[in-house]
C-alpha cells in the first residue's frame, strides 16, 4: 500500500492512463471538434498533446501532483483545439496601423487591384508566358515587360528578375566577374538584415574597390583608382539612412561623365526606385528611373515591390548591349520571374502609363499622397465607431503624428498624419499592443508611453470596421 502511494508509482500509474496515439486520434476524428480536418493534422496534434501530457506528468513527479486532466474527453478536446489552430494559414492578412507604408515585415507594398486580377487571369489556366501567339513560335517571358519598361524609363532595354538583390548580383556577375567595381564608402549599405552590398559583390565574383570616406567622396577619388581592371563605376542609393552634416557625394551626372571619358559603364542601384516624380508628396531629392537613364546611367536596378507598388521583382533597365549581356548570363535563368509575377508587374506598369492614375490606383502611392485631412476624417470615423459601442473601458482621441515611407526608401521623409491614440485604464500600452497583435485579424500598431497609436494613413477605408471591432473586442 505504501509503495503504491509513492510519487514514482503514482507517476507510473498516470503514464499508464495516457491513451495510445491512434486511439485518441480516432476519438478526435469521430467527434465534431476536428470536423473537416485532414487526419495527418489530427495525428500530429495528437502526438504533440500526448507528449506534453507525458512531460507534465514527469515534471510534477517531484511533488506527486498532476495538473493535467488525462481523461479521453479532455485530451480529445485539447487535440481538436491544437489541430484546428495548426490548420489555419500561417500567412495571414493583417491590419497595418503602424503608418509605415512600405513595411518589409508586413509584405511591403500592397498591390493594386489591376495586378491581382491579371495574376489570377494568367495563372488560373494556361497563358502565353513563353509563346508568341501571332507567329505560333516560342517566345520569351521577358517580351511582355520590356516594351512597357522601355516606354516608362526611356531605356533601350529591360530585364526583370526575382528581386533587386538578384538584379544587382546578376548585373555584377555579367559585367564585372573577376574585375573591379568602384563604389563610394558612403554607399556600402546594409538593407534589412540580408542585403549587404560587399557580400553580394563577393558572390558575383566582382572585386569591390572602395573609395572616399563614409561622409565624403569626391570625383577624383574614383578617378584615382580607375585602371585596366576597372569594369564598372557603381552608385548605390543610401535607402535606409542618410549622412547629414559635413558630407559630399558625387552626383550620377558627374560619375557618368567620368565613365564616358574612361569608357567604363556606370551602374546605379536605385533601391526603391520610382517611376513617378515624388514632388507631389513634397520630396525633391529623389530621381526616377527615367531620370537615371536620361542622365546617362548605363544600367539601373530597382525593386518591384517598394515604391513601385508591384509584386516582388528586380527591374534592370539600360543600354541594349548591357541588358543583353545580363540576359545571356547563366545566372539569369536561376533568378527568373514566374508567370504570376510577370502578369502582376505588367498590369502595374500599365497603370503607370497614366501617372495620375498611378497616384490614385497604386495603394502605396495613394497612401503616401493622401492629404492629412482625409487621414483625419478616417481617424474620426474609427472614433465614432468606438463611440457607438456601449461601455468600452477605453479612452481614445485623435492626434496629429508623423508617418514613414519605410521599406528602404525615403528614410528621412516624414509625412504628417493622424492617429487614434488609445489608452486602457488597467492594461499597459505593451499589453494592449500584444492583445491586438494576437487578435483576429491581427492589428499592428505603435506603442507610445502607455498608449497604442493607430496611424490611419496605412489603414484603408474598408478596414476601418474590422479595426474598430478588433479594438472593441479587447476592451
Ligand atoms: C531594397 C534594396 C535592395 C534589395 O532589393 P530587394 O528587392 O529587397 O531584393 C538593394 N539595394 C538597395 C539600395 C535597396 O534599397
Amino acid at each position: 500500500m505504501d509503495s503504491m502511494n509513492s510519487p514514482d508509482d503514482r507517476t507510473r500509474e498516470l503514464l499508464r492512463l495516457i491513451p495510445q496515439v491512434n486511439e485518441l486520434a480516432d476519438h478526435v476524428m469521430a467527434g465534431t471538434g476536428a470536423a473537416g480536418l485532414p487526419r495527418r493534422i489530427v495525428m500530429d496534434a495528437t502526438r504533440n498533446v500526448l507528449e506534453a501530457a507525458r512531460a507534465s506528468i514527469l515534471e510534477n513527479r517531484a511533488d506527486g501532483q498532476s495538473g493535467t486532466d488525462m481523461s479521453m474527453e479532455a485530451l480529445a478536446e485539447e487535440v481538436a483545439v491544437v489541430a484546428r489552430k495548426s490548420f489555419e494559414p500561417r500567412l495571414r492578412r493583417v491590419i497595418n496601423a503602424t503608418g509605415v507604408v512600405l513595411h518589409t515585415n508586413l509584405g511591403r507594398a500592397p498591390v493594386c487591384r489591376e495586378a491581382l486580377e491579371a495574376a489570377v487571369e494568367a495563372s488560373s489556366g494556361y497563358c502565353n508566358l513563353e509563346y508568341r501567339l501571332d507567329e505560333g513560335v516560342r517566345g520569351s517571358r521577358h517580351e511582355h515587360l520590356e516594351p512597357l519598361l522601355r516606354s516608362l524609363t526611356g531605356a533601350e532595354g529591360a530585364f526583370v528578375v526575382n528581386n533587386n538583390a538578384a538584379a544587382v548580383l546578376l548585373v555584377l556577375a555579367a559585367l564585372a566577374r573577376g574585375r573591379e567595381v568602384v563604389v563610394s564608402r558612403g554607399q556600402l549599405v546594409e538593407i534589412g538584415d540580408s542585403f549587404r552590398l560587399p557580400d553580394i559583390m563577393a558572390q558575383s565574383g566582382a572585386v569591390l574597390v572602395e573609395v572616399g570616406t563614409t561622409n565624403r567622396t569626391r570625383l577624383s577619388d574614383y578617378g584615382n583608382v580607375i585602371g585596366p581592371e576597372t569594369a564598372l563605376l557603381m552608385k548605390i542609393h543610401q535607402s535606409n539612412f542618410r549622412i547629414v552634416g559635413y558630407s559630399e557625394d558625387v552626383s550620377l551626372k558627374e560619375l557618368v561623365e567620368l565613365g564616358r571619358q574612361q569608357f567604363i559603364p556606370v551602374v546605379e542601384d536605385l533601391g526603391s526606385g520610382s517611376l513617378v516624380g515624388l514632388e507631389p508628396i513634397g520630396l525633391t531629392g529623389e530621381h526616377t528611373a527615367a531620370e537615371s537613364i536620361s542622365q546617362g546611367a548605363d544600367l539601373v536596378t530597382f525593386s518591384g515591390d517598394k515604391l513601385l507598388g508591384g509584386p516582388q521583382a528586380g527591374i534592370i533597365v539600360g543600354g541594349r548591349e548591357y541588358v543583353d549581356e545580363v540576359r545571356h548570363h547563366p545566372l539569369a535563368r536561376a533568378v527568373r520571374i514566374d508567370k504570376i509575377t510577370a502578369a502582376a508587374l505588367e498590369a502595374t506598369l500599365h497603370v503607370y502609363l497614366d501617372p495620375e492614375l498611378a497616384w490614385s490606383s497604386i495603394p502605396g502611392l495613394r497612401m503616401l499622397s493622401e492629404a492629412p485631412g482625409v487621414v483625419r476624417s478616417r481617424a474620426n470615423r474609427l472614433k465614432r465607431m468606438l463611440d457607438r459601442e456601449q461601455g468600452l473601458e477605453l479612452e481614445y482621441t485623435v492626434v496629429p503624428e508623423m508617418s514613414r515611407a519605410g521599406g528602404g526608401s525615403l528614410p528621412t521623409a516624414e509625412i504628417p498624419t493622424y492617429c487614434l491614440s488609445l489608452f486602457h485604464p488597467t492594461l499597459s500600452g505593451a499589453a494592449l499592443e500584444e492583445k491586438l497583435r494576437r487578435g483576429d485579424p491581427p492589428v499592428l500598431a505603435r506603442v507610445r508611453d502607455e498608449c497604442v497609436m493607430f496611424d490611419m494613413r496605412t489603414v484603408p477605408d474598408d478596414e476601418v470596421p474590422a479595426l474598430a471591432a478588433a479594438i472593441s473586442s479587447i476592451a
